[in-house]
């Protein structure tokens, strides 16, 4: 026998076997029961709630001699040949296939005949919002003098692309979500019926992925049983749904709750590398969000929607804030939205991961209040530092000597504490003897490169690209300003590129860190510097490369540094200036 689908083949048969839907079909049955019954219905809601199953149980039932309360008893001639599908006086009609006004004129026509078999003759028109205007004005003809013993029964998932004047002459009912424990309890109750053996998570990993859908639902655990050897286990319905347990996520949200981006990133990849898709746990880790701020306002209410929640759930929701998990809401939101056009969608998730178990961290120590002077005197003298090589290039423009110049000013400079410090100056001096080979054979090895990294370091550099390069120096651009900041102060993510490359091409450039944001103007502000020293070389259309290459130049500028590096050398020491000859 060939194999029918699980939904055919428990389709309810009986108004008391349709789930989650009890207030409809008790209306309905006393309808019947007490003769009362409409010529034109209008069943709307989500697919797979029981709109058309109920419509076949209204047709067998006001049909039905032997129908008890409201009930078809399902035996006789007449319930059968409905139930098959095969009495002519009980026409299905999907509108999706017959939207022309020709089939609703043929309804029309028909309808006026009387039922040859039953008593009534009923039309069940399922996707009717998709009936073209034509068809809704025949319809609508129909309706408004209705045939004798002819009943309408219409089935929507969109009212609101019907007609008012339709509506208004039909009985409304809306067919709710069924809620997943109504689910996992008729999927249990079938798994039972059919000795399927079963774990109870398993079905409520099923009944969530169903989204309140009954047909859903059945189709899933369908696959699942297909999928499972004799027991359908919890791994089987995370498997053929691709969600994950919470015990994964608990991991995860815990990690970035405690800024442990290693942990958070290494089970990152654990949960990618197992065919996890970026968006789907994207989604999942909002739901997860969610449900830690339902546990804290509602838990027995969500123990009953989810079912299953793990000790490490309640922990966590125990312990972290609302206000945290707000933040790690808006983070996972806004990288939703980040990620709808791109291939990269893995790229966006470990920067969320940096930003979220940074995000949190930064919150967390707040009260450490040493870091905070170390890193204002830090930039106090990064400022002047800055401010000194400023000097430096005016006194190159100009071919001024440095005894000339007025000493250094070593006035407070306000600073922008939340602005990132782009190292305009370490970027010009790679930018001087930066050659398009150069940049070829780190583009050529970036790869291995990554390979080599700790998962950290791989996460931030994915989000990066390497824009230009010199025996020396390469310039790193960034997507996220974020992540540029945090490579800037990586000592270890410095080192481990400089001795890395040194392996892969000989020579150890060090890394200097930007955002892609800032590069095209600093490209474009070092080609007019060239331009007022040397003259005729530039051309500002050119791409990176050639530019680099061509600034990079076959004569790089020594000579006319020469004297200013001396002076340099003079001024920060030999220790800070590199004189860099090829
Ligand atoms: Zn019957």
């Amino acid at each position: 026998m060939a194999y029918q689908a699980l939904y055919r083949v428990w389709r309810s048969q009986r108004f008391d076997d349709v789930v989650g839907q009890k207030a409809i079909t008790q209306t309905l049955k006393n309808a019947i029961i007490q003769k009362k019954t409409s010529h034109a219905y209008l069943f709307t809601g989500p697919r797979g709630t029981g709109k058309t199953s109920a419509a076949k149980i209204f047709a067998k039932a006001i049909n039905c001699k032997h129908s008890v309360d409201g009930e078809p008893c399902n035996e006789c001639e007449t319930c059968v040949a409905i139930t098959e599908g095969r009495l002519n006086d009980v026409i299905e009609i999907d509108a999706a296939s017959n939207n022309g006004v020709e089939e609703i004129r043929d309804i029309r026509d028909k309808a006026k005949y009387a039922p040859t078999q039953a008593e009534y003759k009923v039309y069940i028109i399922d996707e009717v919002h998709m009936l073209s205007t034509g068809a809704f004005n025949a319809l609508l003809k129909t309706l408004e003098e209705p045939p004798q013993n002819v009943i309408f029964i219409l089935a929507t998932t969109e009212p609101h692309k019907i007609p008012l004047t339709i509506i208004s002459r039909t009985q409304r009912f809306d067919f709710k979500r069924i809620s997943t424990q109504d689910i996992v309890d008729h999927m249990g109750y079938i798994l039972k019926e059919i000795n399927v053996d079963f774990e109870e998570q398993a079905l409520y990993v099923i009944g969530r992925a169903a989204e309140g859908g009954m047909r859903d639902a059945l189709s899933i655990l369908d696959q699942t049983i297909s999928f499972s050897d004799e027991k359908v286990t919890l791994q089987d319905a995370m498997q053929v749904t691709g969600s994950l347990t919470y015990e994964m996520m608990d991991q995860y949200i815990s990690s970035c709750v405690t800024g442990d981006v290693e942990q958070a990133l290494e089970t990152l990849e654990n949960i990618l590398s197992s065919g996890k898709e970026a968006r789907r746990f994207l989604e999942d880790l909002l739901l997860y969000c969610r449900d830690l701020l339902m546990f804290q306002q509602a838990p027995k209410l969500l123990a009953e929607k989810v079912g299953n929640l793990t000790d490490n759930f309640k922990e966590l929701a125990g312990q972290t804030a609302a206000e945290k998990i707000y933040q790690m809401i808006q983070i996972l939101s806004d990288t939703q939205n980040d990620i709808r056009f791109t291939n990269n969608a893995n790229i966006y998730l470990e920067v969320a991961t940096v930003k979220l178990a940074k995000s949190v961290k930064k919150s967390a120590v707040i009260s450490e209040a040493v870091q905070p002077v170390e890193s204002a005197e830090i930039t106090t003298l990064q400022q002047q530092i800055e401010h000194l090589q400023k000097e430096l290039t005016e006194l190159k423009k100009n071919g001024v000597t440095a005894k000339e110049a007025e000493p250094v000013k070593t006035t407070r400079v306000t600073s922008n504490k939340n602005a990132l410090r782009i190292p305009t100056e370490l970027v010009y001096k790679v930018l001087n003897e930066a050659t398009k080979d150069h940049l070829l054979n780190v583009k050529n090895v970036w790869d291995d490169l990554l390979q080599m990294m700790s998962v950290t370091q791989r996460a931030m550099l994915k989000a990066s690209e390497p824009v230009a390069a010199g025996p020396n120096g390469l310039v790193i651009a960034f997507d996220y300003e974020i992540v540029c900041g945090r490579a800037m102060d990586d000592d270890e993510l410095q080192l481990a590129v400089h001795n890395n490359l040194s392996r892969l091409v000989n020579y150890a450039p060090d890394m200097i860190c930007i955002t892609k944001e800032s590069w095209p103007k600093l490209r474009q502000s070092f080609i007019s510097q060239n331009k007022d020293t040397s003259g005729d070389q530039t051309n500002d259309d050119q791409s990176v490369e050639e530019n680099s290459h061509l600034l990079a130049g076959e004569e790089p500028a020594v000579e006319v540094n020469n004297l200013v590096v001396d002076e340099a050398i003079a001024m920060f020491g030999d220790e800070l200036v590199e004189v860099i000859n090829d």
